[in-house]
């Protein structure tokens, strides 16, 4: 392996930079030349290539979102777009692909590897934590304590007003964004898309729950289950709650990344890296019970990742 490329894809994440930073590095000590594409497949296309050095990944670390851009491409998922896309890595000669994204980006990736024999390793990045074959992807935690951080906020006001607080999250089709900072911000309740919802039952354990003497409740919606404002509605109806709505959106997908998100994506970069160097291909570098480990492609896509039954158990003892 002698030049090595990288592209951000899809959706961005906190921690994509402490990635690009640290697989650059991690190159230039193997004395392997490292190149960025930008905004992901779409530059990939466009041949919009860079050469990077250790200059170009300084002082990154500690920002959100990511220097190389990121960009969905509709061209990539026809059979032209990525016979363009091939043609440029072999024009640009390079020996290796590393795709830092989500789901989405990382079918891309095992396309380029299964039909056209593309040298490529991947890199979970998705706040949602929807990908299978790691524990975490890069992103999570640092959503997890925005929202977070966010919940502790309208807690305070909520609780000086008696105020039932619904507050949609991300998590299109999966919940663990809602289920984890619901157990962490002690919410009332949590709807997520993997569990059918009781409204009922919600309306009145909260009931009980005023009758008992607290001033506020607090419900995480996952926004694959339904959009905040029509639960808000629901629950003002029928519940006669003093209901407010609120929904982060954008804010869970940027800031500085977190100690574990910037640890996490320099060592799935690193081992991107070496996996190469192995003579690894069609693999996703996760990590599984705090090891880095190399998980094939068909094996990611192939499953899809649970929620833990025993923290919804959690969530259900500690609401009550
Ligand atoms: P994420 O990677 O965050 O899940 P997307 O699902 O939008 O985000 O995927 C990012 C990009 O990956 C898409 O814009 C497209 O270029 C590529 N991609 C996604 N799905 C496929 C697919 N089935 N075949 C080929 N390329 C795909």
């Amino acid at each position: 392996m002698k030049r090595i490329a990288l592209l951000t894809s899809g959706g961005d994440c906190p921690g994509m930079n402490a990635a690009i930073r640290s697989i650059v590095r991690t190159c230039l000590s193997m004395n392997i030349q490292p190149f960025g594409f930008e905004q992901g497949y779409k530059g990939l296309i466009e041949n919009r290539i860079i050469p990077m050095d250790n200059k170009s990944v300084a002082n990154i670390i500690q920002r959100g979102g990511t220097i190389l851009r990121s960009a969905r491409s509709e061209q990539f998922k026809t059979k032209e777009g990525r016979d363009t896309a091939v043609e440029v890595l072999k024009k640009n000669k390079i020996d290796g692909l590393i795709v830092i994204g989500g789901d989405g980006s990382l079918t891309g990736a095992n396309i380029l590897y299964k039909d056209y024999g593309i040298n490529v390793v991947g890199l979970p990045g998705s706040i949602d934590n929807d990908i299978y074959g790691t524990d975490m992807s890069i992103g999570v935690d640092t959503a997890l304590n925005t929202i977070l951080r966010s919940i502790d906020t309208i807690n305070d006001t909520a609780s000086s007003h008696d105020r039932t607080f619904l507050i949609e999250v991300m998590g299109r089709n999966c919940g663990y964004l809602a289920l984890m900072s619901a157990i962490a911000g002690g919410a009332e309740a949590v709807l997520i898309p993997e569990v059918p919802y009781d409204i009922e039952g919600i309306i009145k354990k909260i009931k009980k729950r005023y009758e008992e003497g607290k001033t506020r409740s607090i419900i995480v919606v996952a926004e694959g289950v339904g959009s905040a404002y029509d639960f808000g509605k629901v629950f003002g109806m029928i519940g006669g709650f003093d209901t407010r709505i609120t929904v982060l959106g954008h804010i869970q997908r940027g800031g500085s990344p977190t100690v574990f998100d910037r640890i996490l994506a320099t060592r799935l970069g690193t081992a991107a890296v070496e996996a190469f160097a192995a003579g690894s291909s069609g693999v996703m570098v996760g990590l599984q019970k705090t090891k880095v480990t190399l998980v094939p492609f068909e094996e990611v896509l192939g499953n899809k990742k649970m929620i833990d039954s025993k923290l919804l158990e959690i969530a259900e003892i500690l609401s009550r």
